[in-house]
This record gives C-alpha cells, sequence and structure tokens, in this order.
C-alpha cells in the first residue's frame, strides 16, 4: 500500500492577501476529511499573529503542524553561512537560530512540530542534525531518499523527498483531470512506500514568488523596498480552487491512504534497538569487506551504528575479558573531518583495546565517530579502526588465548553511498544563491556524513 502526504510549504509573508490561500487549502481539505502537512517558516506565523489573522492559525490547527526555517531566503541562508563553518560552529548557530523560529511556530501555533523542510535549495547536513537534537526526526524535501518512495535515515532524520506537485496542474487548461492523471500515474506505478504532493499555498493566488522577486542572486532586499508580488487573475484563482476541490473529493471517494508526518515517523520509528553478538559479528564481518549500512535481520545498521557495536564489544572485552552477549545501537553521527590513515604497523593488543574503551567514550558521551583515532604514537582513521575491530571481534569469540598483537588494517573511509550519484554530484545552492556561490565544503561535509546513513524499514517488515 502506498501512503500519500499532502504536503505545503507555507512560507509568502510578504503579501498580507497571500495570506487567504493558506485558509483555501486548509478548508478544502477539512471539508473531505483529509489532513496535510504545513510547513510553515517562522516569520509566517508571526505575521499571521500580528495581521490578527486568528481564523487562519485555527485552521491550521486542524492539521499538522511542521517547520520551513526561521526565515527561509533571508541571506546568509543555510548553505551560505554553513560552507564557512566547521562542523560544530555551524551546528551551533543553526541550533541558536532555528531554535528561534521553532520556539515562534510552537508557541503561536501551540503544536509542536514534527517534520523539517528545507527552504529552496540550501540546507546542510548541519541542519538535519540540528533538527534532531531539536526534536524534529522527519527531514522533508529532503535532497535524498533511499529510493522512490523509500526514505532513508540520515544524520538521524528520516528523509523523505516530495514527488509531485499541485503547481504542475495549475497553468494547464484542463486543470482537475490534469491533476488526477499526474497523481495517479505515479501512484498506481508504486506498490508501497510514500508518496509526496506538494504545494505552495500561495501559487494559488499569486503568479510568481515574492523571494524570487526579492532575495534572488544573493540580495537581501529591505522590507520598505519589496518588489508587490503579481496576483493572479480572479478568474484564475477560482479555477484552481474548483479543480482542487474536485481533486480532493476525488481522493476522498477513493479512500487514498493519506498520512502526516507523525504517522509516517511512527512506521518507521527506531528506538532501544540491541542486537545479539552473533548478528553483531555477521555485520561486522560484511563491514571489513564494504564500508556501508548492512542489515541486521529486522532494521539496517548505519556505518556508524556499526562502529559503535564494535567499540562496545571491545569496551567490554577490555573490563570482563567476555564479549557481550547483546550490544546496544547507539546512533552517532560520522567523522566530521577527513582523517590520515598512517601506514599498517602492529600495536599490542591492550594498546588497542584501550584505544577502543576511549573511542567508546566518545560514541557515548559526544555522540559521533572521531575523525581521528589516536593509537599509542600513530593515528588512525575511522575506516581502518573498524575494520581492524571488526577481524579482532571474530578472532577473540574463536581463539582462547588472544593473539598479544593486533595488525592495523587499511580500509575506506568514506561509505560507499558517498559514491552513489545523489551524493557524488550533490548541487546545493540555485537561483536564490549568487551564481558563482558553489557549496563545496557542505557536499563534502554531507558526504562523510553518509557514515550515518542507510534505508529505513518499516515496523511491519521487521
Ligand atoms: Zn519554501
Amino acid at each position: 500500500m502506498v501512503t500519500v502526504v499532502f504536503s505545503y510549504d507555507t512560507e509568502e509573508y510578504q503579501a498580507p492577501w497571500a495570506d487567504e490561500a493558506t485558509k483555501v487549502w486548509t478548508d478544502l481539505l477539512t471539508k473531505y476529511n483529509l489532513r496535510g502537512c504545513f510547513c510553515i517558516v517562522g516569520e509566517k506565523a508571526r505575521v499571521l499573529r500580528d495581521r490578527n489573522r486568528q481564523d487562519i492559525i485555527d485552521a491550521l490547527k486542524e492539521h499538522e503542524i511542521n517547520y520551513h526555517s526561521n526565515l527561509h531566503s533571508v541571506h546568509p541562508t543555510h548553505a551560505e553561512y554553513l560552507n564557512e563553518l566547521s562542523w560544530d560552529d555551524g551546528v551551533r548557530r543553526c541550533l541558536m537560530e532555528e531554535t528561534i523560529g521553532i520556539s515562534d511556530l510552537w508557541d503561536i501555533m501551540e503544536r509542536r512540530p514534527t517534520a523539517y523542510c528545507k527552504p529552496g535549495n540550501s540546507w546542510g547536513p548541519q541542519v538535519a542534525y540540528s533538527m534532531s537534537i531539536l526534536g524534529l526526526p522527519v527531514f522533508t524535501d529532503a535532497p535524498i531518499e533511499f529510493s522512490p518512495g523509500h526514505p532513508m535515515w540520515f544524520c538521524n532524520q528520516l528523509c523523505l523527498k516530495y514527488h509531485l506537485s499541485f503547481e504542475e496542474s495549475m497553468n494547464t487548461n484542463n486543470r482537475f483531470e490534469h491533476m488526477k492523471n499526474n497523481f495517479l500515474n505515479t501512484y498506481t506505478s508504486r506498490t508501497d512506500g510514500y508518496l509526496i504532493m506538494y504545494s505552495h499555498p500561495c501559487c494559488m493566488m499569486a503568479s510568481a514568488f515574492g523571494d524570487v522577486l526579492n532575495f534572488k542572486d544573493g540580495k537581501n532586499t529591505p522590507k520598505a523596498q519589496w518588489v508587490p508580488i503579481p496576483k493572479r487573475p480572479k478568474a484564475d484563482v477560482i479555477a484552481i480552487r474548483e479543480a482542487t476541490d474536485l481533486f480532493l473529493e476525488f481522493v476522498a471517494n477513493e479512500k487514498i491512504p493519506i498520512a502526516t508526518y507523525q504517522e509516517i515517523h511512527a512506521k518507521y520509528i527506531e528506538k532501544d534497538i540491541w542486537i545479539s553478538l552473533e548478528t553483531a559479528m555477521n555485520i561486522l564481518d560484511k563491514v571489513s569487506y564494504e564500508l556501508t549500512y548492512h542489515y541486521s535481520g529486522s532494521i539496517y545498521l548505519s556505518p556508524a551504528e556499526i562502529f559503535g557495536v564494535a567499540t562496545f564489544i571491545l569496551d567490554e572485552y577490555n573490563h570482563i575479558k567476555k564479549l557481550p552477549l547483546v550490544i546496544p545501537v547507539r546512533r552517532p553521527i560520522g567523522p566530521t573531518e577527513d582523517a590520515i590513515s598512517e601506514a599498517p604497523t602492529q600495536v599490542s593488543l591492550a594498546t588497542f583495546l584501550n584505544c577502543a574503551s576511549q573511542t567508546n567514550q566518545t560514541v557515548s558521551s559526544y555522540h559521533r565517530v572521531p575523525s581521528i583515532i589516536n593509537l599509542g604514537s600513530i593515528q588512525i582513521s575511522p575506516g581502518d579502526f573498524l575494520k581492524t575491530a571488526a577481524h579482532l571481534i571474530r578472532k577473540l569469540s574463536q581463539l582462547p588465548k588472544p593473539n598479544p598483537w593486533v595488525t592495523i588494517e587499511q580500509a575506506n573511509n568514506l561509505p560507499t553511498l558517498a559514491e552513489r550519484e545523489d551524493f557524488k554530484n550533490m548541487r546545493i545552492g540555485g537561483w536564490l544563491m549568487t551564481p558563482d556561490f558553489h557549496a563545496d565544503n557542505v557536499v563534502t561535509m554531507a558526504k562523510r556524513q553518509t557514515w550515518t546513513a542507510k534505508p529505513a524499514v518499516s515496523i511491519d517488515q521487521r
């Protein structure tokens, strides 16, 4: 069964008349008892409050409230500032700025948002990680999903892509038929997973985006000089509303399963996962051949999670001289900087185990895979450490008396997924940024965080 989400990027705050479009959407959905997911910009929530539009706020509360950044297109955008910062400074700034928007949205809507929707094509892995810290477990309109209609975990957020837009049909001759056929073509071509159809409510009434007029090419037009947003002809607005009404009536009559982001998240949630030593060793054998996510028999474990499993096992062994029978799965982020691997060498078992204990502490206390691991007088990458640890754990399970020396293995430090098309040729920016903007640093950090990436498995498939 395919689950459908209707998602609305609710961002237009420059023209008060465009507020009405949000009300048209909420009322149409409510009319057919369908719950929409409204991803609202912090500034939009504040202007609705300041313009005394409690009627719209109340209408929105009938649906799911989600978050669409504090200021949307105001420069510097996420990608612009993250490109200049280290991982930790980027997370700090994102937490500081976005907490304001989430807090205002929550206060005004009296609802806690579940999903985060990125503004335009501006994002960075630090935003995904910050949102997971702020309690927004879903990343929608994400630049990545595992496969069409199947979500992916990345930086501890459940990433979902947008698939179809209502807007594609708004400027056609036969809007209802176009909307319906567009939807059915994709809906009937899938057998499971999710399908997101989105719109910007303002598009029902405005013929251009205010952000394109006022924030394109890196410019911040002062409020007093904002270019007015052009209105659609009244007849068009009526025709679009009627077509949308017919489409939603069709969806309701056909009993198409509609879900909210909260419901999608509940379907894929992972918490309090423990695995057996046997499962752990099977996964460690696999990861020593390929640094990627691996299947545990119920869910997938990301390379970072597998790293945490390995350090936990070795830390236990270091203290009790026995391998633990069950291991908790923690969710650290990946390395935040590049690592240098030194030449293959040997270290004593005691040195390696003490290092594993310290590294395990880093995973527990700092929720991350370290970028560099200090092993006595040498430094190794987390990829080398994981492969060496995997082989060591297998030997410790087989030999009654362990070898006093450990040979450091060499391995990739970037997971295989970083070579997949969506990560390899990732583009961030577009019309919002200056033409010479290249988010190279953000893309590099996104590739490193493929350590956290893995397919999401729904609860009924575990
Ligand atoms: Zn937007």
